[in-house]
């Protein structure tokens, strides 16, 4: 019973323009150095929305000088922290008042429901910018006691010019992870969206402008990942790189900063993240909670709950529920008021999932629920229900960033410790129990960066984010991001008197 027909036939063309599909250099919205263009579609038809700038390498060079000349010349690194702050916070209630086109812009380039954008997202968005918008002027170092006749003090400075490649899954939210921080900390940027997804950093950016953000500060360059984002990465006058994206392309990038200058880089990339259902709990909550952990963002989230392990006795009933949650997900117009899941975000990644989809029925998973396409026309997928996945099958090892989960049984916690830990990867895990032991074990055993006991998915601004092995490296958000856009330097000074 899933939502079919009516909501794919009504499409609505949102009421709005999109009046900004150029690159965004030094302050000025300009077309690629090559003239060329792509187009970004919408994923609930395959259509075109726009056509937008396509950022080459030369491009990324002048939007890169344009940063260069802003953080070497100023203004910005030698405002007060407070006017940066501020600026910050003018950008966060122009985004407020903007916050329901954002919001359209967004479930139309990416699919999420417009309820999800305009209710939860954007306003997170606001949330990051003004936190960080606080951070700004609280950063400073500190008066190091050393051994000997020396004043050491040590200076908090920002890194310079920093390179920022983000995904498609949340467009917005990924771009405020980067941009908030290294705002706060007085660096200038050269971002590089998705090719999926470049409209709303185009139009919050401009926002920025507005906002009183001086030209070259925030540069932004649609364009593909081989070239626009490639030149970005081994670029000689990009004094930091972060990268949101898979682990495959996180491995790249690494190398092109290193074969370059060496650029320190930070990665958020892919996980296979456990949502482990101990057997004393509510199992109706904890059916809804490992359901939202998979298929939030039709799935396609980097901390997806996407390994629901479940103790073995109460596993038969969890899966009878989860199977019924599942056939009751309403699926449709994302723009459509009460649709849970939209379509995915393109044909690449349709295929990929069907394919996954078709591998955990041949590897001998139950197909439980969904399973294939919905309609038949634009990405959408029938929410996936497999039962009786064993560790080894590839619907339990691979990241198949869509809306399939994947249900496995476990007897004990030393064993699904184990098994949670046994995958190179290390993003989020989730626990649901009553017992107070059997979450402290399992919130120390989890080697993941995220431990959501008895909730998933929560997202502050003040929560630090990242993964343990491939998952990535560093942390974003929180008070732990600003080290990665800050550069330490130790200032040491010659007493002449020794008494002092
Ligand atoms: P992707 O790695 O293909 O693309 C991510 C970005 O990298 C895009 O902007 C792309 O253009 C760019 N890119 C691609 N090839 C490049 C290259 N050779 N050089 C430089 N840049 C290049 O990933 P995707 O399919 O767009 O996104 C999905 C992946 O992102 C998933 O694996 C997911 O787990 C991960 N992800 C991780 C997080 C996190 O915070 N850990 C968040 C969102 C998504």
């Amino acid at each position: 019973s899933f939502s079919t027909g009516a909501a794919l036939e009504e499409l609505i063309i949102p009421p709005i323009q999109i009046d900004h599909s150029q690159l965004l250099i030094n302050g000025q919205f300009v077309d690629a150095a090559s003239g060329k263009t792509f187009p970004t579609l919408d994923p609930r038809t395959g259509d075109v929305i726009a056509y937008v700038a396509e950022g080459e390498g030369e491009d990324v060079n002048r939007a890169v000088l344009a940063a260069r000349k802003a953080f070497d010349e100023g203004p910005w690194p030698k405002m007060t922290a407070y006017e940066r702050s501020r600026i910050m916070l003018r950008c966060a209630d122009l985004l407020e008042k903007h916050n329901d086109e954002v919001a359209t812009l967004e479930t139309w380039d990416n699919g999420k429901t417009y309820e999800q954008a305009a209710n939860a997202e954007i306003p997170m968005v606001v949330r990051l910018f003004r936190y960080y918008a606080g951070w700004a002027d609280k950063i400073h170092g500190l008066t190091v006691p050393a051994d000997g006749p020396y004043h050491v003090q040590t200076l908090h400075e920002p890194i310079g010019v920093v390179g920022q490649i983000i995904p498609w899954n949340f467009p917005l939210l990924m771009y405020a992870w980067k941009v908030g921080p290294a705002l706060a900390c007085g660096n200038t940027i050269v971002l590089k969206t998705a090719e999926q997804t470049p409209l709303s950093a185009l139009y919050v950016s401009k926002l920025f402008h507005e906002a009183g953000l001086p030209p070259g500060v925030l540069n932004v360059v649609s364009g593909f990942g081989p070239t626009a984002g490639a030149a970005l990465a081994s670029h000689m006058q990009v004094d930091k790189l972060a990268f949101t994206g898979s682990t495959a392309t996180g491995k790249v990038v690494l190398g092109l900063a290193a074969k370059s200058n060496l650029k320190p880089v930070t990665l958020e990339l892919g996980g296979k993240s456990p949502f482990i259902v101990c057997e004393d709990g509510d199992i109706d909550q904890a059916v809804e909670l490992a359901h939202s952990a998979v298929f939030f963002n039709q799935g396609q989230c980097c901390c997806a709950g996407s390994r629901t392990f479940v103790h073995e006795r109460v596993y038969d009933e969890f899966v009878e529920k989860s199977k019924a949650r599942a056939s009751k997900r309403v699926v449709g117009d994302p723009f459509k008021k009460g649709v849970e899941q939209g379509p995915q975000i393109d044909s690449d990644q349709f295929e990929k999932i069907l394919r996954y989809i078709k591998s955990g029925i041949e590897s001998g998973a139950i197909l439980e629920s969904g399973g294939e396409r919905l309609g038949s026309r634009g990405y959408y997928i029938k929410p996936t229900v497999f039962s009786n996945v064993q560790d080894s099958m590839l619907i339990a090892t691979d990241e198949i960033f869509g809306p399939v989960q994947s249900i496995l049984k476990f007897k004990d916690l030393d064993e699904v410790i184990r098994r949670a830990n046994a995958t190179p990867y290390g993003l989020a895990s989730g626990v649901f129990t009553r017992n107070l032991d059997t979450a402290n074990t399992l919130m120390r055993g989890l080697r993941a960066g995220t431990v959501w006991i008895n909730c998933f998915d929560v997202f502050d601004a003040a929560i630090p984010f990242g993964g343990y092995k491939m998952s990535g490296q560093g942390r974003e958000k929180g008070i732990y991001s600003l080290s990665n856009y800050l550069q330490v330097k130790a200032a040491v000074t010659a007493l002449k008197n020794p008494a002092w």
